[in-house]
């Protein structure tokens, strides 16, 4: 790998601390990094580089996966990091960048390949993509990159001058944008599994599959995030971004090529394809609700409106299911469901696809009810693919039975790369597949856009639904309206 600059914006914050840090670290040790790279840190208090490389250390002492830390290596790792105080707002910090980037570039005789991660409120993004250009630390005789993380704007006009600011200062090329959904093993894996399976990929389509069911449930609450979430609501924190990204990686088409552009390119056609919904009809397609007091593991706990932070009279959503159609001719008969909410029963993020029952009718006889073939995609905290077939039970007479082929992906442990350390590994080498094109944010801004307005218009009723639950009735009703259910709710 080509030597490079890593500028850490945000360097004395949480997310760096609990996650960045450690994930340069662990691809230090992994011998991911190149042999010659130069990180600098950067965060508004003054702090010597000593003081900043001993937080470093601190915060891989307590967050990393790994247990045993070699003391010559974590030597070696922090003598990459250098500190330098900056106001986001004060173009003069951003010359003084500029020295202390060249100064290590000459030091270690790095090549100007200059990576940029905002680890910062994205209120910032903008102010400092300008900043980056206008002093002079974009001018590279290498590659510049920029890394940001959700939220890309607060609704669509938003995300739109977001990006138009950005891209006065970087190419669509050069900005990763981060949707740490598309960083889980289970997420990369659909991939493999509808294009590396020739027996998957001939029944990817609406020929063979009946409905598709993707499921986001928490069981936390807002907990200290509620000066944001009440802001953003489930529509915002979860649907328009992780949600619509496992819509994309499930229904996109087989490319020519399995590349980035091409998958990226597929994904996108997925977006063109989603039916808008018509501000009319969003009360039959959009679920939305709100949590109350509950129960959940034996524990009592409150309900929104009761949490610390959030406006007793609050309107905003906690929860939401949607049924969606994909207007192409693979999916067009194929209603998508969608629901993500917090304080539910279980935590878990997984994809059921439901293939028709052609067979049952031959049954109807025999007073034998036969199961639909199910995929089940665990995407977490299980990572997990399994099969529903039918089988008949020796044991109950020969009766059929659903069964489950499970092919456990499981790969926990101290071992395995976590999210940010693949994300940022991919960045760094130029691997783009794995990350949000302005694109797929925009469509899936355009696609949420109304109902944003029919929720402030309340257009639609805000279901409450009681803590521990799989969320509001009306969210089974959009299945069963089509002859479904939700699969695996206990
Ligand atoms: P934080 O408040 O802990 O840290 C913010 C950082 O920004 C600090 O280093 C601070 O010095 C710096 N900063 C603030 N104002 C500044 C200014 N005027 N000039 C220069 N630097 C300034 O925030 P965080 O939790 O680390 O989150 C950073 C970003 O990452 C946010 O966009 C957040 O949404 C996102 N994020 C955080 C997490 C998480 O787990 N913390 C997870 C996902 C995404």
């Amino acid at each position: 790998m080509e030597s490079m600059t890593f500028v850490l914006f945000g360097a004395t914050g949480d997310l760096a601390k609990r996650k960045i840090f450690s994930a340069l670290y662990n691809l230090y040790v992994d011998q991911k990094l190149p042999e010659r790279i130069s990180i600098i840190g950067l965060g508004r208090r003054q702090l010597s580089h000593l003081d900043f490389q001993e937080k470093v250390k601190e915060s891989i002492l307590t967050f990393s996966r790994r247990l045993e830390h070699n003391a010559s290596e974590m030597g070696g790792f922090l003598d990459a990091f250098r500190y330098s105080a900056l106001d986001v707002t004060n173009s003069e910090d951003y010359q003084k960048l500029l020295q202390v980037v060249k100064q290590r570039e000459n030091e270690l005789e790095i090549k100007e390949n200059r990576m940029f991660y905002l680890s910062v409120s994205p209120e910032f993004f903008d102010i400092i993509a300008l900043n980056i250009k206008e002093s002079g630390l974009g001018r590279t005789n290498g590659w510049k990159r920029l890394m940001i993380e959700k939220p890309f704007g607060h609704d669509l006009q938003s995300a739109r001058e977001l990006n138009d600011k950005l891209s006065r200062a970087f190419e669509e090329e050069e900005i990763y944008r981060i949707d740490h959904y598309l960083g889980k093993p289970m997420v990369q894996n659909l991939e493999a599994l509808e294009f590396a399976n020739p027996v998957l990929q001939s029944i990817w389509n609406q020929e063979h599959i009946a409905n598709v069911q993707i499921t986001a449930s928490e069981i936390v609450g807002v907990e200290e995030r509620a000066g944001y979430y009440d802001q953003a609501g489930a529509i915002r924190d979860m649907v328009q971004n992780h949600m619509l990204q496992m819509l994309m990686m499930t229904a996109m088409h087989l490319p020519e090529k399995i590349n980035a552009s091409e998958i990226r390119n597929e994904k996108r056609k997925v977006m063109e394809a989603l039916r808008k919904v018509k501000k009319e009809e969003i009360q039959s397609q959009i679920v939305r609700g709100q949590y109350i007091s509950g129960e959940i593991n034996d524990q009592s706990v409150a309900g929104y409106k009761e949490e610390p932070g959030v406006n007793p009279s609050s309107k905003t959503d906690t929860f939401v299911a949607a049924r969606l159609w994909i207007d192409n001719p693979f999916w067009a008969k194929v209603p998508f469901y969608i629901r993500t909410g917090k304080r539910m029963k279980e935590k878990s993020t997984r994809i059921v696809i439901e293939f028709k029952n052609t067979l049952k009718l031959h049954y109807k006889d025999n007073d034998q009810k036969v199961e639909p073939n199910l995929l089940i995609i665990e995407i977490s905290p299980a990572e997990n693919v399994s099969l529903q077939l039918n089988s008949k039970n020796p044991s109950k007479n020969g009766k059929i039975e659903p069964v489950r082929i499970n092919f456990s992906c499981e790969q926990t442990g101290v071992g395995v790369p976590e999210a940010y350390e693949r994300l940022i590994y991919d960045a760094l080498i130029g691997d783009s597949t794995f990350f949000a094109h302005w694109k797929e944010v925009e469509l899936s801004w355009e696609w949420v856009q109304p109902i944003l307005e029919a929720f402030e218009e309340e257009l639609l009723p805000l279901y409450e639904y009681q803590s521990g639950s799989y969320g509001p009735d009306a969210a089974n009703s959009l299945l069963l309206e089509n002859g479904f259910k939700w699969w695996l709710d206990e």
